[in-house]
Parts: C-alpha cells; sequence; structure tokens
C-alpha cells in the first residue's frame, strides 16, 4: 500500500510540475554565458495577434521561439512562413493543444499530438521542428520516448507572467520581472488580446536590463541536462 501511494505520488508530481525533469531530460534555462535570455511565444499562429508581435520583435531586433500549435500552422501556413521569414525559430507545441489532458494521454494519443505537428511544420516549413514545449508543460513517462524517436528535446521556462491566463498586464509585468536576468526563458502566450501589451512591455524591461534575446543553438539530446541525478 504505502508502494503504491508512493508511486502515486512521484507520477503525479512528476507530472503536473513543469520544471521537474524526472520523466526525460529538458531544457529550462540558457546555459550560454553572457547577459542571453530566450523569449518563447506558445499557442499561436494567429492572424489577430502574431503579426503585431512580429513588428514589435522586429522594432527591437529581437528574435524569438514561437511554439505553435500543428493545427493552426496547417490553417494559416503563410503566417508561419513569415515567422521563419522574420528569422524566428518554430518550435512544436502539439497537434492540437489538448490542455487539460495531455498529461494522461496514451502513448498513442501523445505520439499523435506530437507527430502531427511535426508533420504540419514539415508540410508548411519543409522541415520538422527540434524542440517540444508540452501543452501547460505537463508531460508523462510515455513522452520522453516519443520525443527521442522523433529527434525533439524538450524546452520549458524559468520566468513567466501567466499572461495565458491573466489580463492585468501590471500584474503579469511584476511576475516576469522577478526572474528576468541572464539565464532566463521567458514564457509568453500568442492568441490573446494583451499579447502584444505584454511583448511591448516585455521587451522595454529587456532593454532596461541589458538582457539580449537570442535563439537557442541546436542541442542534442545528450547535451541536455539529466532526467533526475543524486548529488551526494
Ligand atoms: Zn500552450
Amino acid at each position: 500500500m504505502l508502494a503504491f501511494l508512493l508511486s502515486f505520488v512521484i507520477v503525479t508530481i512528476g507530472t503536473i510540475l513543469p520544471r521537474n525533469a524526472w520523466f526525460g531530460r529538458q531544457v529550462s534555462r540558457v546555459g550560454e554565458p553572457g547577459h542571453h535570455i530566450w523569449l518563447t511565444i506558445d499557442d499561436g499562429p494567429d492572424p489577430l495577434t502574431t503579426p503585431a508581435l512580429l513588428d514589435l520583435l522586429d522594432s527591437h531586433q529581437a528574435k524569438a521561439l514561437f511554439f505553435v500549435v500543428g493545427q493552426k500552422v496547417l490553417t494559416h501556413p503563410e503566417l508561419t512562413r513569415e515567422i521563419a521569414r522574420r528569422g524566428h525559430h518554430l518550435g512544436n507545441h502539439s497537434l492540437s493543444h489538448p490542455s487539460s489532458q495531455f498529461w494522461s494521454l496514451p502513448p498513442w494519443r501523445l505520439w499523435r499530438e506530437v507527430a502531427g505537428c511535426q508533420q504540419a511544420l514539415q508540410q508548411v516549413l519543409g522541415h520538422p521542428a527540434t524542440w517540444f514545449r508540452p501543452p501547460v508543460g505537463h508531460h508523462n513517462p510515455f513522452l520522453a520516448n516519443i520525443l527521442r524517436s522523433l529527434g525533439l528535446n524538450m524546452m520549458i521556462w524559468n520566468c513567466r507572467g501567466f499572461d495565458g491566463a491573466w489580463r492585468d498586464v501590471d500584474a503579469i509585468l511584476r511576475h516576469i520581472a522577478r526572474n528576468l536576468r541572464p539565464g532566463a526563458i521567458v514564457l509568453l502566450h500568442d492568441s490573446t488580446p494583451i499579447a502584444s501589451e505584454v511583448l511591448d512591455r516585455v521587451l522595454q524591461l529587456m532593454q532596461e536590463r541589458g538582457l539580449r534575446p537570442t535563439l537557442p543553438l541546436e542541442k542534442k539530446e545528450t547535451e541536455l541536462p539529466l532526467p533526475f541525478s543524486w548529488h551526494p
């Protein structure tokens, strides 16, 4: 009984906490030295919001990694290509973004979500992604093998302001400001009514703090942090 409870607790914590790496290698901070940060923008592309985000990034000469949803990629192929044309990277954020159930999907449905987005990117851009971010950051023990077999690495974050749920831009910025420092992987969201206002203020704050948004170097899976290690 105790063993069952213990394994239940381990699986639950490992599944729901985005920044644990018990179920596979992942990146949750920028490892490169200097004042680098990575800006990541989830849930697009969206014709109502993405064009303004691209213009803001251009005006600050900043690059971002857009974690896109496969079904939206197929619906808006030209906008998807425009993101790449402007020099940004595109990552895999699942085919349909099943946020409430992603952590509980069986392996065959996880495969469909991850591989389906890879196929959409291949079809529209001519190549698949190398980075994956799970919807709402939840993952389960089956995901690591699927990512490995598709050549994907998982990227989480260490700086966010809950802009996918909150609408108070001042509160969002206060939250982001606490962790906006060298090494930050900033999580922002496309496709919200406040998306461009949040990005504009984050770009200004980065400038004030002398931080440079860069794009991640492509890393091999073996170069990523180990899933779990004891430090005696
Ligand atoms: Zn998302």
